[in-house]
């Protein structure tokens, strides 16, 4: 059987559109980029960015800042993360994450992974059980949405602060709550593969006034927090705001002015990305040594990407699957190599910090396959590729 050709490309992201090109080409026209940069009365872009972002998620404040990494780590810092503290995390999730983790001075303490790639509840419950972590970052990776109910608890149970990781989960709810309105922080990237593109980008919500006072004065607010629109009060800045450093990590108006106009359209997107993700699981559903990552009902998730595992594959297969879809135009991302490649580090390509061993994590991603389905792709792309997927997986199964 002749095997069809996709020629697509996966990392090709819609242009913005006239109207955001208008409105930040106005910006541009003011000269003022510096989000503090204002004219008597004038309320930033970046100002306004937050206000809107906050709503959105239904938080009392937010904070917008230049990557998603950057604002997991000043989140960490603002949580008076102590020297070499422990902070728990998912085993897989994206490098910032532990990045973020380091660089606020802690040690991320990993928990593995289920087969529905999300975080395990019971080795999660150990760790926080036997280690001194205060802090949860749970990482929300590819947009799979664990048990909210149940970290509910656990947090509560174990006394931990939660920080969600929100990366891959702008606009997705858990029932009826918005991701990242769950714990105590939640931080969001607008960098170009997520869902609202500013080429880099990072959000922080919080109703904490204390934390959300710090994240501001580490984000570099040279004393001019005023300026901020969704801030905790003045007296919460009274306290800190000698005794906390400027890391300087401000966003800027025009990357704001491109946020802005995308914000309004995000549930639309949303709703696209579902669309091709369905599409995509419809094709794969009947093959019976394919596995995709089971969702709660409760989970309505954003199907940016699309994850399934093929457990009977030898690394061997698995180098040669991805090989064979390439050829015909799919490229997908295997977790399993030795060596990682562009998005596929693994927690053993982290070896900036201790780890222990993780055997469930690696089976899973010893199995585990990925692509992207960016909005330029349409219905009918999507479901080439499914098929494309399938014939070469059954030439290898076979
Ligand atoms: C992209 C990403 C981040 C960090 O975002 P940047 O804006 O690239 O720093 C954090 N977590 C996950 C899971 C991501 O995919």
């Amino acid at each position: 059987m002749s095997i069809k050709h996709f020629t697509g490309n996966f990392t090709q992201q819609e242009p913005l559109s006239e109207q955001a090109i208008k409105r930040a080409s106005e910006v541009l026209q003011t000269g003022r980029l510096h989000r503090y940069n204002v004219t008597e009365d004038e309320i930033s872009e970046t100002a306004l960015l937050e206000q809107e972002f906050a709503e959105s998620i239904g938080s009392r404040y937010c904070l917008a800042c230049t990557s998603g990494g950057y604002a997991l780590h000043i989140t960490l810092r603002a949580m008076d993360l102590a020297p070499d503290e422990p902070v728990l995390t998912n085993a897989f999730t994206l490098s910032p994450v532990p990045g973020a983790i380091h660089n606020a001075g802690g040690v991320p303490l990993l928990v593995e992974t289920t087969q529905d790639l999300v975080i395990d509840l019971n080795d999660l419950e150990q760790k926080a059980k036997h280690s001194d972590a205060r802090i949860l970052l749970l990482s929300h990776m590819r947009g799979h949405i664990v048990d909210m109910d149940r970290i509910a608890e656990l947090v509560e149970k174990h006394n931990l602060l939660l920080l969600e990781d929100c990366a891959h989960t702008m606009g997705a709810f858990w029932g009826d709550n918005p991701s990242g309105s769950h714990g105590t922080a939640a931080c969001f990237s607008t960098q170009t593969y997520k869902h609202i593109n500013s080429g880099e980008g990072g959000l922080v919500v919080s109703d904490d006034a204390a934390l959300m006072a710090k994240a501001i004065v580490l984000s570099g607010s040279y004393m001019l927090f005023d300026r901020h629109q969704s801030r905790p009060p003045e007296t919460a800045f009274a306290d800190i705001k000698l005794s906390t450093p400027n890391l300087s990590g401000r966003m800027d108006n025009l990357r704001a002015s491109l946020i802005r106009s995308q914000l309004p359209h995000l549930p639309d997107n949303c709703e696209r990305w579902n669309t091709l993700y369905q599409t995509l699981a419809l094709q794969l559903a009947n093959q019976d040594f394919i596995y995709i990552p089971a969702r709660a009902p409760q989970e309505r998730f954003v199907g940016s990407s699309f994850q399934f595992l093929i457990q009977s594959f030898s690394a061997a297969d698995a180098e040669h699957f991805v090989a064979q879809c390439q050829k015909h135009g799919v490229e997908l991302k295997w977790f399993g190599a030795v060596q990682p490649r562009g998005y596929t580090s693994t927690y053993r390509s982290w070896r900036y910090f201790a780890v222990e061993e993780l055997p469930v994590t690696d089976s899973v991603m010893q199995a585990l396959f990925d692509l992207r389905l960016p909005l330029t792709f349409s219905v009918d792309d999507v479901a080439l590729i499914g098929e494309i997927i399938v014939a070469t997986a059954q030439e290898i199964v076979t």
